[in-house]
């Protein structure tokens, strides 16, 4: 699947371009699945930084509804200082990543009492997110 930092406003720095490519690669360990990089702006995953719009992604194939130059996933709490991310965000971007390739809410799952937490780990949101998706 390919992604492409939006042009304009809320692109971001090089900095937070890094921390997702980085942290996107953990998907492919443990999902058949390869997210690349790519200039084109009309790429399937098309991401912004607005720190105020929170962390959010257009589920599986909707983001294809989504109008072109339009930001289909927002990575608001990841943020432009420090080369290293954090854990808290690098469980945004793989939360986030988990629902472009269309798994469901965390909290959706009856295992999480209801509650939206934000794993830490990979094996923490996909295993979450999965079974989410398969009790949906
Ligand atoms: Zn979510």
């Amino acid at each position: 699947m390919n992604y492409c930092f939006l042009a304009g406003k809320y692109q971001g720095t090089a900095v937070q371009h890094k921390k997702v490519a980085k942290v996107v690669l953990e998907w492919e360990k443990y999902a058949h699945i390869h997210f690349k990089e790519v200039d084109d702006q009309t790429a399937t995953i098309r991401i912004t930084f607005n720190a105020r719009s929170g962390a959010w992604a257009n589920p599986g194939t909707t983001a294809n509804d989504v109008k072109e130059g339009a930001a289909t996933m927002n990575l608001g709490p990841v943020k432009a200082d420090d080369e290293e991310p954090t854990d808290l965000e690098k469980g945004y971007i793989l939360h986030e990543f988990g629902h472009a390739i269309g798994l469901g809410h965390e909290h959706q799952s009856p295992f999480m009492d209801g509650e939206m937490k934000v794993g830490r780990t990979l094996s923490q949101v996909y295993i979450s997110m999965l079974v989410a998706q398969t009790l949906r």
